[in-house]
């Protein structure tokens, strides 16, 4: 039998998985991670309103279901108290490194640290319950107006998020921390600013459209601003995405929002230059405004204009982070590779592969990741003949214990899903997430796991 560890169970990882158990018949997989929840990004960064696409949990659960593939939580691999790469290889004849993008993009601009001022993966992993986000109403206290910087679909989901009412947030898993927040909160306006123009925007346009959608709150667009993109004035030249994104701004233009909600204010062509403060918190952000050079860039233009703002969040992409043991490229944020085999000093390294955004960054929707993991797939049985001749144990289970890890398996996680339910149905509501990890590895631990 062929043994596999597949490090990460977000999407990446869970098709791994399904592509090894479907491709090779005698393959034991054995998916881990550090958390003893699966799914990643899916549990963790689909925004909670997004029932449809966290509805793909299902399909992913089919998956770590499968009778040749075991799901081992709360397992770290590198890093403080982790099981080192170099032992992992030993228990397995192959490991797969589905591991993500675990970070943040840094502006570089002075006050990005003052207090307010946070990464839209904070605010995700907030409002997502992840364990290592402290609950709490720190995000959103006394804030009247937020600054979202990008205008990706990760900006749209933490505006759209802030523009709900209550009463659209109550039947998600939201936990309960987050929802009274963001209750209680009184953001007004949001602010959500690109640096180019509206026909570079990389938001999608089924995620701008739902903008417009929201009962409690109107979308506001300045028609002189946007008409500053050649690409707004005259589309046509525009690949359709693109042209379908300025068509969705060009009818806000048209119908300015009536009534008194909240207000999503859609900005372009100001790129961020100084978070602003006041009293060692945020109070705003500074921006230059821009003009396009004629090649889908901007040039500055020495004119600055400052957006008020209690919060801010820097929504300018994941990126990778090195993994000790793995060799990885600074520039890119991912793990250099051949069609997914690890390279090691631009030398193919035997039995290490990745898949996923460790391996080509963090771009593309969930999908993205099947194609991506059959090539990696593909080119460990390729080489399965010769890895398979190497003695690794039955079960690196006890070994992985040796080594500092407690791994939650299936029951355990499924007594986390009960733990979920039994607190939603205490609070009125559906299925609410645990947001801390006593109360995790608590549930888990109930299931003697
Ligand atoms: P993204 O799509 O790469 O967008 C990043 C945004 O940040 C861009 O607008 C970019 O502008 C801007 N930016 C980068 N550096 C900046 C700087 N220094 N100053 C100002 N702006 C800056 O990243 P993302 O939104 O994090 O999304 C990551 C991936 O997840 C994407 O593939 C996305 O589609 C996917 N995702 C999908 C969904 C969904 O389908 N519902 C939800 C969430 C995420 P420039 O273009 O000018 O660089």
């Amino acid at each position: 039998m062929l043994r596999v560890a597949v490090v990460g169970s977000g999407p990446s990882g869970c098709y791994t998985a399904q592509s090894l158990v479907q491709l090779d018949p005698d393959v034991l997989v054995d998916v881990l991670d550090r958390l003893p929840c699966p799914y990643g990004l899916v549990r963790y960064g689909v925004a909670p309103d997004h029932e449809k696409i966290k509805s793909l949990q299902n399909s992913l659960r089919a998956v770590l279901e499968h009778e040749r593939v075991r799901f081992l939580g709360g397992v770290r691999i590198g890093g403080p108290g982790g099981v080192p790469a170099e032992r992992l290889r030993e228990l397995y004849h192959a490991v797969v490194y589905c591991v993500g993008a675990a970070t943040d993009r840094h502006l570089g601009i002075p006050g990005e640290e003052l207090p307010g001022s946070w990464s839209a993966t904070e605010f995700v992993s907030w409002y997502s319950a992840h364990p290592d986000v402290p609950a709490g109403d720190g995000f959103v206290r006394d804030v009247r107006s937020a600054v979202v910087i990008g205008v990706g679909n990760v900006a749209v989901d933490v505006t759209r998020i802030l523009a709900r009412a209550a009463a659209e947030l109550s039947p998600t898993d939201m936990p309960q921390g987050a929802l009274t927040a963001l209750a209680a909160s009184r953001v007004r306006d949001i602010h959500m600013v690109g640096r180019r123009g509206p026909s570079q925007a990389r938001f999608t346009t089924k995620e701008l459209r739902e903008l417009g959608t929201l009962p409690d709150a109107g979308v506001v667009v300045d028609p002189a601003e946007l008409a500053r993109d050649p690409g707004y004035a005259d589309p046509s030249a525009l690949p359709a995405a693109q042209r379908r994104n300025v068509e969705v701004l060009r009818g806000w233009a048209d119908a300015p929002p009536a009534g008194s909600g909240r207000r999503i204010r859609l900005r372009f062509f100001l790129r961020p230059v100084e978070v602003l403060g006041a009293d060692g918190r945020v109070a705003g952000v500074r921006f230059e405004r821009t003009a396009p050079d004629g090649h889908g860039g901007v040039t500055g233009t020495g004119r600055y204009e400052d957006v008020e703002a209690q919060l801010v969040l820097r929504s300018v992409g994941y990126r990778g982070v090195p993994l000790e043991g793995l060799p990885f490229d600074a520039v890119t944020g991912t793990v250099p590779h051949l069609a997914g085999r690890v390279l090691r000093g631009g030398v193919v390294a035997p039995g290490e592969y990745v898949a996923g955004w460790i391996k080509r960054g963090p771009t593309g929707v969930i999908g993205s990741n099947r194609p991506c993991a059959k090539e990696t797939v593909t080119s460990l049985l390729e080489d399965a003949a010769v890895l398979v001749r190497r003695d690794v144990p039955d079960d690196a289970v006890d070994t992985l214990r040796a080594a500092g890890a407690e791994p939650v398996g299936w029951p355990g996680w499924q007594a986390i899903e009960r733990a979920e339910a039994e607190l939603g149905a205490s609070l009125g509501r559906g299925v609410v997430k645990l947001p801390d990890w006593e109360a995790l590895l608590r549930a888990a631990g109930a299931a003697g796991a």
